[in-house]
């Protein structure tokens, strides 16, 4: 297949990592016979610097026209200061918006060999961690109506929940879809016994699951849904929640795994095109340096070709190329817990070594 990508480096390890990522795609299309063309755009604080804006129009323009987009990270301490439509995650929030990207997806899967660095007791990794978390990006409580008002106990905010049907609708087909592509099992998580947008997403989703009988479905208020990730995440498939819950819910489940370093995520909208970018942040404090972990960008870029390409064979390849560097013991900095750590480079080395192999 041909497939028009866009890089966005960005900023701190941002180029480090997308650079890691760009050479395992190299790998995949000669290994599988496709035509990977990739284009580097800028985002984030290095556009600011360059351009004047987080997110240049000739940037905006690559990704409209792209097939999907891979991105490093944005931001740093040299851009705090600026007014807020000039902050580089500015960058993030116009991608999102122009590419139509309602529903994001992050897996969170602990690596059997790294069981050691999660938080929870031995008894419960063994019985697995595996959830993909899918959560509405575009709608509900952070874009709702706001305001501040003066009222008789004093001055009050206020921030709305709204959501229709069909942002309801459209983010359960993508969660429903994608538990159909895994396990088969799918939990909704809402706050139906409080909140009304919750009860309509309770019944839409009822709904909805008629039209996925192969899926087992069930409903989860999140309060429950919080105690429960930490209690037993086994128990979980596919969680699918709203864009405030989500959050909250994708964070607390990411921790689960011991190391922000590994995860991955994705963006998707009605069309193929995805934006795909790891879940952590440009780490400044390690930029440059050459110890940054690559693979929850190569786990991005894995992401992008099973989710807008469909080439699951190569996705796979490389998923085992990371689980086998990691069972050989190459760990970078963030995941060595004390012990020998190797580079950006040689840990990259490697995983395209096991993909080769
Ligand atoms: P961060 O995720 O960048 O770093 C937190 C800690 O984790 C740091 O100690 C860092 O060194 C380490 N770390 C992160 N990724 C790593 C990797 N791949 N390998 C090894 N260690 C890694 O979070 P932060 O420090 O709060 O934010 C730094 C900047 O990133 C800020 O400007 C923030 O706004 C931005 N940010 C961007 C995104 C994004 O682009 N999607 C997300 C979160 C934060």
């Amino acid at each position: 297949m041909n497939a028009n990508l866009v890089l966005i480096p960005g900023d701190g390890i941002g180029p480090e990592i997308i650079g890691s990522a760009a050479e395992v795609l190299r790998i995949i299309s000669r290994k599988f016979n496709h035509t990977f063309s990739m284009k580097e755009a800028d985002a984030g604080g290095c556009a600011i610097d360059r351009h004047g804006v987080p997110l240049p129009d000739e940037t905006l323009k690559a990704c409209l026209e792209s097939d999907s987009v891979l991105l490093g990270a944005v931001g740093g301490t040299q851009w705090e200061t600026l007014p807020g439509h000039l902050r580089p995650e500015r960058a993030l929030l116009g991608l999102r918006k122009e590419l139509g990207l309602f529903a994001n997806l992050r897996p969170v899967k602990l690596q059997k060999v790294l069981a050691a660095a999660s938080p929870l007791r031995q008894d419960i990794t063994d019985r697995g961690v595996d959830v993909l978390i899918v959560r509405e990006l575009t709608g509900g409580l952070y874009f709702g109506e706001r305001g501040r008002g003066e009222g008789s106990m004093g001055p009050y905010a206020y921030d709305t929940e709204r959501y229709s049907v069909e942002e309801i609708r459209r983010i359960g087909v993508v969660a429903f879809e994608a538990a159909r592509k895994r396990r088969k099992k799918m939990c909704s998580v809402d706050k139906a016994n409080v909140l009304e947008s919750s009860r309509l997403w309770r019944e839409t989703m009822h709904v909805l699951k008629q039209e996925y009988p192969d899926v087992q479905y069930s409903d989860m208020l999140v309060d429950n849904a919080a105690m429960q990730l930490i209690r037993d995440p086994s128990q979980f498939d596919v969680m699918v929640t709203s864009n405030l819950f989500g959050d909250i819910l994708s964070d607390e489940a990411s921790q689960l795994t011991g190391s922000i370093g590994l995860l991955a995520s994705a963006s998707l909208g009605k069309g193929k095109c995805g934006l795909y970018e790891p879940i952590h942040g440009s780490a400044p404090d390690i930029a440059g340096k050459g110890v940054a972990n690559p693979i929850a960008t190569i786990l991005s870029a894995a992401m992008m070709l099973r989710m807008s390409f469909d080439l699951a064979q190569e996705a796979d390849a490389i998923e085992a190329a990371v689980e086998a560097v990691l069972e050989q013991g190459y760990r970078t900095g963030d995941i060595a817990a004390g012990g020998l750590s190797v580079g950006t480079k040689e840990i990259t080395e490697k995983i395209i070594e096991a993909l080769e192999a």
